[in-house]
């Protein structure tokens, strides 16, 4: 008898057909001699129009981060009671938890916790009875504080690879509305294909750059506790994409994928002293106001000026943030300006591959000039390049740069659901 945590995004879930779907979808591989763990995302769009709500009584929802995340764990909490209800009324025994309930320890970050443990009694002794186990996804419980936490957008993931761990499952399956992972999000790169098997460090990457069908924290979860991944489509029968965390039956592809990002934005702080400490000072005061950066750039200083630029990106969403925080100490640090920019995109191609052939930023630079797209910014890893364009342009981009790198499938991907919100 295998145990198989399988989650269900929230497109899987968004209205009572569809949760009957899944109903039976878990049934069948219950009654095929499986003990089965059942995550679930809120229905549809249910998160962004809590978040909209919140936004219509306060002016700083994230202000008062505790209630934020007392609202926003509600959509998971409908699903669970709702799936569970389905399954009982189809003749099986099935039972609801809250992240709390399923054991999920959190460190005390509203909006952002980290799984600091997972005890899942509760879930063990269901399935033992022979129940079919439902879990809130995206929630779990800040003993400190005697909270109640979320972990990030998209982080139902999490939740499932942690139970997965927990529970030493066989296979953790991700189900969402397309049919795998893919070499390109199918709803902006028509021609993407889909992927048989990835490793676990290029879904990382791929994951890090933007490509949501996996959340990243879910990814290095896997990845710590050796977590086998299986992403599927709810709607059909596709075997979907396995994503190895131990390193097995690996072929290299030399680039994996194409991904994209635009929630990204960039700050220029100008004339900053060119002496040793100052790049410290801006990166400690960023840092010290919780905001993560991705790429940065300094403009070698004009000699005589002794001053030079420095360019970073950062989450759109820090923006304001990051500049009070600069703003602040711009005395101190003596530098002249700030400026920003939020209408950047940011396209990487990623796969482990590249660490032994050559030729990968060639022809990237090659498709994306042939397009007339300016570069703006490159950082790259072992396994990735990653550049700044225009965020009008990043789209195509991405068609073009897919299509470089002999990418493109013969018809056209599918996405069976969801607004890709
Ligand atoms: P869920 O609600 O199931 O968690 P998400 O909307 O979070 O679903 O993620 C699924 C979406 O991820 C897909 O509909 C697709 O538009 C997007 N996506 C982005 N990059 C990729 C990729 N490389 N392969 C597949 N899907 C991708
Ligand atoms: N419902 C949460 C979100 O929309 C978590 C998730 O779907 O994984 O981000
Ligand atoms: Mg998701």
């Amino acid at each position: 008898m295998a145990l198989i945590v399988q989650k269900f995004g929230g497109s899987s879930v968004g209205d009572a057909e569809k949760i009957k779907l899944v109903a039976k979808r878990v049934i069948e591989t219950h009654r095929a001699g499986n003990q089965v763990v059942v995550v679930v995302s809120a229905m549809g769009d249910t998160t962004d129009d809590l978040l909209e709500l919140a936004n219509n009584v306060s002016d700083d929802p994230e202000a008062t981060p505790r209630e934020l995340d007392m609202l926003l764990t509600a959509g998971e909490r409908i699903s669970v009671a709702l799936l569970s209800m389905a399954i009982n009324s189809m003749g099986e025994k099935s039972r609801s938890f809250s992240g709390l309930q399923a054991g999920i320890i959190t460190d005390s970050t509203y909006g952002n916790a980290r799984i600091a443990e997972v005890t899942p009694d509760r879930v063990q002794e269901a399935i033992d009875k022979g129940e079919i186990a439902i879990v809130a996804g995206f929630q779990g419980f800040d003993p400190t504080s005697g909270d109640i936490t979320t972990l990030g957008r998209g982080g139902s993931d999490t939740t499932a690879v942690a139970l997965a761990a927990g529970l030493n499952a066989d296979v953790c399956e991700i189900y969402s509305d397309v049919d795998g992972v893919y070499t390109a999000d199918p709803r902006s790169v028509p021609r993407a294909k889909k992927i048989d098997s990835i490793d676990i460090e290029s879904m990382l990457e791929l994951a890090a750059a933007g490509a949501k069908i996996l959340y990243i924290r879910a990814v290095e979860f896997a990845r710590r506790h050796k977590v086998d991944l299986r992403v599927r489509s709810s709607f059909t029968d596709n075997p979907g994409t396995t994503i190895y965390s131990s390193g097995e039956t690996m072929e290299e592809s030399i680039v994996a994928g194409v991904a994209v990002d635009q929630s990204q934005a960039k700050i220029t702080v100008v004339g900053i002293p060119d002496v040793p400490g100052k790049a410290a000072e801006l990166f400690t005061v960023v840092a010290e106001a919780g905001i993560n950066i991705d790429m940065i750039v300094q403009n070698v200083a004009v000699s005589n000026t002794k001053l030079s630029d420095i360019s970073f990106t950062l989450l759109a969403e820090d923006l304001k943030k990051a500049i009070q925080a600069l703003e602040a100490a711009k005395d101190h640090m003596g530098f002249a300006s700030l400026q920003f920019d939020e209408s950047i995109g940011k396209l990487s191609v990623v796969g482990s591959g590249m660490k032994t052939h050559s030729g990968v930023s060639a022809t990237l630079f090659g498709a994306l000039a042939k397009a007339g797209v300016n570069i703006e910014m490159i950082s790259t890893s072992e396994i990735r390049i990653s550049v700044i364009t225009r965020s009008d342009q990043v789209i195509e981009a991405a068609r073009v740069v897919h299509s470089a790198f002999g990418l493109d499938g013969d018809t056209e991907a599918v996405v069976h659901a969801g607004t890709g919100r």
